[in-house]
């Protein structure tokens, strides 16, 4: 393979001959993998197949650069950030890979000459679904702009066998199934069998003193379990930087217990390795909440024992380094506080295993962590009973009560004799049964604290952590979270790219603000029509979709109104059903009302156990099945809920969208990141200031907006003197028709109160989360939405707006904050000696 950086495409476009010759390199490599690697006969290969020996075609180039890259990281002693992350929504590796290798004409081009569809290619690949939402699919976004930005980096995380559950509706309702994504094997994982680490559980502590009458603490009786790594390695775009993503795998320390083995006990030898093997078996489903588990605990430790295990034996492999220069070489970042007890960790490993004195070693473990908060959801804050912690990890929670002891005295300087302080600040909570706050561990344990969005920031130093913010000044600071633009425009909406590409030149996937320079053509009628005739061809493409996975016929001049997230009440889906039942009960009332058809998308995941939820995905089903099915309001109206959202759909859904709906509860949305794909693509939001939203706002102006409802000042006030839905049930004829609707037998004649629980919850249940109180606001917004589609040319130029307005939001930008402000990390780029492999 030819062995110089790519760059981006077109920058260096090579001449028709050396194109065509390349392209016959990469037909032999592919047909060499396809009969070499996997044995197979072209003519009898599956799609599958094909996407395999391509994807080892590529991979030959990616690990060239993959050996360059750390070569140049380690002959340069490079600081480097480690991304602990629990979480890695990483989607299809396929295209990216070969956008990042410029080799994506010339595969498709190799496969077509071979007889071969692309696209069946490239959509057989199984989505890596190591994460829940939002904040894997952030750390997946930072792999991606870390390794662009030539950033020495290396992103830890665990290889779950089993990531997030494939969805299925039976009757509108969700059925789990498991997403065993690894059975046919996946072609960019390298196993590192050599840097195995061991990771201790249970046992007790024997208090031991040394000859000097020193307490040193001996964690003894443990069990062990080995961690593997598996890398993937993860390619920055136009430059020859390569990154690893290294996940953990557990395996079971030995075979079998011989001793067992030789007494008769084999089911017991065999039950002993399978415990091993089952702590990285399964991410845990939950998006917001995860309380208690003992192997979720057993999960988080694991991960952060091999990972600081790992980065400890490669920061000594230099021989110019030492604890002395630890903290200048290595920055921790802990992607929410699921990684936090690597705090406690590093103390354990410093102090017991290095002798280092307490203060000494809490000054590195200060100087080496930084923590990233993602929510204010007290249902989120994660707490582990002490109980279950002295079981699991006993030496570490002695740990967490010295650290404690010292964390109280510093606030009984602060504020003297002040209890009330000293409980909201302490890592223990005692009312009731004792449990560690991790979130508060994460703060002590970090030099910076930062939130992911201005507003939540805000509200994380004025309402979450006061008394930390004045007890550590300038600990806490904003980085507005960010999308990678290569996957989320480049990649997925190869059209408008072009279209981009032609008026502002070819390095808007480096520079995303570039994208102002759209801007003067928002009023260009020719431009325009461009823009728009290619959001109708992905709207045609998206209608396919929903025709093929939901059975829905709908049509592409509709407005395609876009919900994609994961489902929460305080995300709101079900104030999106009382509009659509609202509009449905319009109709029904008065056929020849003139409104703009409408196409309602959804995609959502609910937690296996957050009924609710569920409850709330089989209602949109429901009554969404019966609306599409009634002649009566002649097509007006479609609901699509398409089945297993996750990344690989998101890209078919984003660039068809003509509005995005971001409507959380004001307050309670931390970033959101969809609403940056979607403004991205040139939908249109409709919102509440909240999250990103208000910064999104911001960018684009007033006038390609739609904000709605309550502020948080208002959410508080309201809820303040005491909110009542009752009170706007009462006042409002239409909201009051269409709830009791809900609540009525009319959508599901054959079950009684199927949908019990939504309706449950907007009145008896006290609607914590204010839909009825923001309702009139949100269908009113609706209202000017479907007066602004009217006028094509004022829609299209909110929709180009959009585009040309959210350069802020590559999370380039949020990664260039966390290198200057927190990582105090320098790019090094690679590409000057990426020939040079090392002999
Ligand atoms: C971007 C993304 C999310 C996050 O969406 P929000 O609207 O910010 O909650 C969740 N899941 C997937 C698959 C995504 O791509």
């Amino acid at each position: 393979m030819p062995s110089k950086p790519a760059v981006a495409k077109s920058a260096q476009s090579p001449a028709p001959a050396a194109q065509d010759s390349k392209e016959e390199i990469f037909r032999s490599l592919i047909q060499r993998h396809l009969v070499s690697t996997l044995a197979r006969h072209p003519e009898t290969a599956t799609p599958r197949d094909w996407w395999v020996a391509t994807s080892l075609a590529v991979r030959d180039t990616i690990h060239n650069r993959m050996i360059a890259t750390q070569t140049v990281h380690n002959q340069h002693n490079a600081r480097r950030l480690y991304y602990f992350s629990l979480e890695y929504l990483m989607g299809r590796l396929f295209g990216n890979n070969l956008i990042a290798t410029d080799l994506l004409e010339i595969a498709e081009s190799a496969l077509k000459s071979l007889g071969q569809d692309f696209d069946k290619i490239r959509n057989s690949e199984v989505d890596m679904g190591l994460g829940n939402g939002g904040l894997g699919r952030l750390a997946a976004c930072f792999l991606d702009s870390l390794a662009t930005l030539d950033y020495p980096a290396l992103g830890y995380g665990i290889y779950y066998e089993f990531g997030l559950f494939r969805q299925e509706f039976v009757n509108g309702g969700q059925i789990e199934h498991p997403d065993n994504w690894t059975i046919f094997g996946d072609p960019w994982e390298i196993v590192r069998a050599e840097y195995t680490q061991e990771v201790r559980f249970y046992g007790r502590v024997e208090n031991v003193f040394d000859d000097n009458g020193n307490y040193r603490p001996r964690w003894v009786d443990t069990k062990t379990i080995l961690g593997v790594p598996h890398d993937i390695p993860t390619a920055g775009y136009g430059t020859g930087t390569v990154n690893l993503l290294r996940l953990w795998a557990s395996k079971s320390s030995e075979d079998f217990d011989l001793a067992a083995f030789n007494s008769g006990g084999y089911v017991e030898a065999v039950r002993e390795k399978a415990i091993g093997e089952t702590v990285s078996k399964v991410l845990y489903p939950n998006d917001k909440t995860e309380t208690g588990k003992e192997l979720r605990l057993m999960q988080q430790y694991f991960f952060v024992a091999c990972s600081l295990r790992d980065i400890i034996r490669r920061h000594f492999r230099n021989k110019e380094n030492s604890w002395a220069n630890f903290s200048d070489k290595v920055a921790v970042q802990l992607n929410d506080t699921h990684p936090a007890i690597a705090v406690v960790e590093l103390m354990r490993i410093l102090v017991d295993e290095q002798n280092t004195p307490w203060d000494e070693a809490w000054a590195v473990v200060g100087k080496t962590f930084a923590y990233t908060n993602h929510t204010l959801l007290p249902e989120a804050l994660e707490k582990w009973s002490a109980g279950l912690f002295e079981r699991v990890l006993p030496r570490h929670l002695q740990i967490i009560y010295e650290i404690n002891t010292r964390l109280l005295k510093t606030v009984e300087t602060k504020w003297p004799g002040d209890n009330a302080k000293k409980r909201v600040c302490s890592l223990i909570e005692e009312s009731g049964q004792k449990m560690i706050r991790m979130a508060n561990l994460a703060v002590v344990g970090s030099h910076a604290v930062n939130g992911v969005a201005a507003l939540h920031t805000q509200l994380l130093k004025k309402d979450l952590f006061p008394e930390f913010d004045s007890l550590f000044p300038g600990k806490f600071q904003n980085k507005t979270n960010g999308i990678t633009p290569r996957r989320w425009l480049l990649k997925s909406n190869p059209k408008l790219s072009e279209l981009i590409t032609k008026k502002i030149g070819k390095d808007w996937p480096r520079n995303l603000d570039l994208l102002r320079g759209l801007e003067k053509f928002a009023d260009d009628a020719a431009f325009q029509k461009e823009f728009m005739t290619i959001k109708r061809e992905n709207k045609v493409a998206l209608a396919e979709v929903i025709k093929a996975d939901c059975g829905i016929d709908v049509s592409p001049d509709a407005i395609f109104d876009v919900q994609i997230k994961r489902l929460h009440e305080y995300k709101r889906q079900h104030l999106n059903l009382l509009h659509i039942l609202a509009l449905y009960r319009r109709l029904l009332q008065n056929p020849s009302l003139d409104v703009v058809p409408r196409v309602f998308v959804f995609g959502a995941k609910a937690a296996p156990g957050y009924d609710l939820a569920k409850n709330i995905i089989r209602a949109i089903n429901v009554i969404g099945a019966r609306i599409n099915a009634d002649s009566r309001i002649g097509g007006k109206l479609k609901v699509a809920f398409l089945p297993n959202y996750r990344v690989s759909l998101a890209e078919k859904i984003i660039p068809a969208a003509d509005v995005s709906e971001q409507i959380s509860t004001a307050g309670k949305e931390a970033s959101g990141t969809g609403n940056m794909k979607l403004a991205l693509n040139g939908a249109l939001t409709i919102g509440t200031l909240d999250g990103a939203n208000v910064e999104i706002k911001e960018e684009v102006g007033d006038d390609n907006i739609f904000i709605f409802g309550l502020n948080v000042d208002q959410v508080e006030e309201l809820q303040g003197k005491g909110y009542n839905p009752w009170n706007y049930y009462q006042a409002d004829e239409e909201l009051r028709a269409i709830i009791d609707w809900l609540g009525s037998d009319y959508f599901t004649p054959d079950e009684h109160g199927a949908f019990s629980l939504v309706h449950r919850s907007l009145l008896d249940g006290g609607d914590p989360y204010l839909v009825l109180a923001d309702f009139r606001a949100y269908s009113d917004a609706h209202a000017k939405i479907d007066a602004a589609y009217r006028d094509k040319k004022r829609w299209a130029r909110m929709a180009i707006m959009n585009t040309a307005r959210v350069g802020k939001f590559s999370s380039d930008r949020t990664i260039h904050e966390y290198a200057k402000q927190i990582w105090k990390l320098k790019a090094l780029p690679v590409s000057g000696n990426f020939t040079k492999l090392p002999s």
